[in-house]
């Protein structure tokens, strides 16, 4: 897997997808340049999804907020105050750690252990077990990973260890002691994981390293407005779009004539200063986010809720991706501010990892920005309720869905990613393929002469510049047919026209599809609605 996601990282360079920023002085942590191949794939992501949510609903619009924004929106949301990670430095090695992804890391590698019990460990193990056991009221047995002399029980005043327990995973010379509030009902260490809601890590020690105690640090970047001179205030690039949908909602509303329930969408640049940014595209400093807030009534938000829940995962399988690939992790405890959330996961070949999220907000955000800014965030809603009375004045509800462009396309690239063998009896072949959905392939269509000369290239260049209305197209005249073949399957091409002395006497051309390789003879007079029949959802 992970030589899989390495290929896919130098594919993406290799063919300008993505390249790392300011690559030529050694590149800047976690930010990233969308190649010229990049670009286009990620438009069409984003307008695969605005056609989705706003063209296909009525009752939903989209806007284009500004990065800045008000210093008080920050303090409102609750960024300024509580839009912290975890942190420590190593004082050795002078590197800095999220101190929650360290105790993560290390219960997936401990997890990863357990998988690999042979029988004696087992026993032990259960041996491990049956002493827990003996010590819960409960008597139930959690799947501590590990064996009995690594893993240690640090505060037994604890017991019984249904809500609450102190753990102490001592490993690798590493010690975290982590406070975490968790059913013991596991029956393995993945349900263990899901029960693990909450927990902070009280301090760090280590045999053979020195840490630092552990900080808050907040992920909001700031900066200074106005000239110096004027006395410049600190501003703030935003690290979410949904507060700039939030703030306009009431002259969306007016403005469009809006009726409840109805949603606000936006596309747009986030920027977070992430302790630590790993995996490629997954984590970024700066990044995309699609988000949409629907606005509805109090009382009808669970039901929302739950139909967001389900649109949106089909929007990621209408994309033909394999069901298996993708799950729901319903968050068991929740942010304040929400009163139920989910997390669309998709298997990356690192694990299963949030995509996107849907969260139903209640009405904290507007409650708060009503509150900040003294103006009222209410709506009037004149439907009848059950009495035939007006619902009147209310701060409406919020359901949440957000989703992170960036992480969007590494799970598009992964996913479309294959190098397959070709090889015959008599010969070795391969080849790389990208295979996207031809809505988000970059290019529609290759078109080819099938050589340099006889009038060739002339009738390929009419017939590409006929269909480029329609398609994003790409001419390409150097190299074997079979090697511009290959070129275009790596970079997801859906179809390939090659321009032979047939087409110049019947006006017919060979359309080579991507996946299956196969090549038939069509009319150039039928090729817009072969093609656009195809690049549709
Ligand atoms: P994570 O737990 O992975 O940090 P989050 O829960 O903080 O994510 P949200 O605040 O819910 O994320 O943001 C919504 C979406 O934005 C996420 O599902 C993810 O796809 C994307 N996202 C968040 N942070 C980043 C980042 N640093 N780089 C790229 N995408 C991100």
């Amino acid at each position: 897997n992970d030589e899989q996601f390495k290929n896919v990282i130098s594919h993406a360079k290799e063919y300008g997808f993505v390249f790392q920023s300011s690559e030529i002085y050694d590149g800047l942590s976690a930010v990233y340049d969308y190649g010229q191949l990049g670009a286009e794939l990620k438009n069409n992501i984003k307008s695969y999804w605005w056609k989705a949510m706003v063209q296909m609903h009525e009752n939903i619009v989209g806007i284009d907020s500004a990065i800045f924004m008000h210093p008080k929106v920050w303090k409102a949301s609750g960024h300024v105050d509580g839009f912290n990670d975890p942190m420590i430095d190593n004082k050795d090695s002078k590197k800095r750690y999220r101190a929650d992804q360290l105790l993560e890391n290390k219960i997936d590698e401990l997890y990863s252990e357990l998988a690999n019990f042979s029988t004696e460990n087992k026993a032990k193990f259960e041996e491990f077990q049956q002493e827990i056991l003996g010590l819960s009221d409960e008597g139930q047995a959690a799947w501590i990973p590990g064996f009995k002399e690594e893993v240690s029980i640090l505060d037994n005043a604890k017991y019984p260890f249904v809500d609450e327990a102190s753990w102490r995973f001592v490993k690798k010379g590493l010690v975290l002691e982590v406070e975490m509030n968790l059913a013991l009902k596991a029956e393995n260490l993945a349900q263990l994981k899901d029960l693990i809601v909450d927990y902070k890590v009280i301090c760090p020690i280590s045999k053979t390293s020195n840490w630092t105690d552990v900080r808050q640090f907040n992920l909001m970047f700031s900066t200074q407005f106005g000239a110096m001179a004027e006395g410049s205030d600190e501003v703030y690039l935003r690290p979410e779009t949904a507060q700039g949908i939030f703030v306009n909602f009431l002259n969306v509303q007016k403005s469009g004539r809006m009726k409840i329930p109805f949603g606000i969408a936006q596309i747009g640049k986030a920027f977070r200063n992430e302790v630590i940014a790993r995996q490629f595209i997954m984590r970024m400093r700066e990044f995309e986010q699609m988000e949409m807030q629907f606005f509805v009534r109090p009382g009808e938000d669970k039901k929302w809720f739950e139909y967001w829940k389900e649109a949106r995962l089909k929007w990621h399988q209408a994309l033909g991706t394999s069901p298996d690939k993708y799950r729901y992790h319903d968050h068991v405890k929740l942010a304040h501010y929400a009163n139920a959330a989910t997390d669309i996961e998709f298997e990356f070949p690192f694990g299963f990892k949030e995509v996107e999220g849907i969260h139903s907000r209640t009405d904290f955000d507007l409650t708060q920005h009503q509150e900040f800014s003294g103006k009222k965030m209410q709506y009037f809603d004149n439907d009848l309720n059950e009495e035939g009375k007006p619902y009147g004045n209310y701060v409406p509800y919020v359901i949440e869905t957000s989703i992170g462009l960036d992480r969007m396309f590494l799970l598009t690239m992964i996913n479309a990613f294959e190098e397959q063998d070709l090889s015959t009896e008599d010969k070795q072949d391969s080849r790389t393929l990208l295979r996207l959905h031809p809505a988000l392939a970059p290019y529609k269509v290759a078109v080819f002469p099938l050589t340099k000369k006889d009038g060739l290239p002339e009738k390929a260049r009419e017939i590409m510049d006929a269909l480029k209305f329609d398609f994003n197209c790409i001419y390409e005249e150097k190299d074997a047919i079979g090697k511009r073949y290959r070129r275009q399957d790596a970079i997801g091409t859906p179809f390939c026209l090659t321009v032979d002395h047939q087409s110049l006497e019947d006006n017919t051309v060979t359309i080579r599809h991507r996946d299956s390789m196969e090549q038939e003879r069509v009319a150039i007079a039928d090729l817009t609605n072969i093609i656009g029949k195809a690049v549709s959802w």
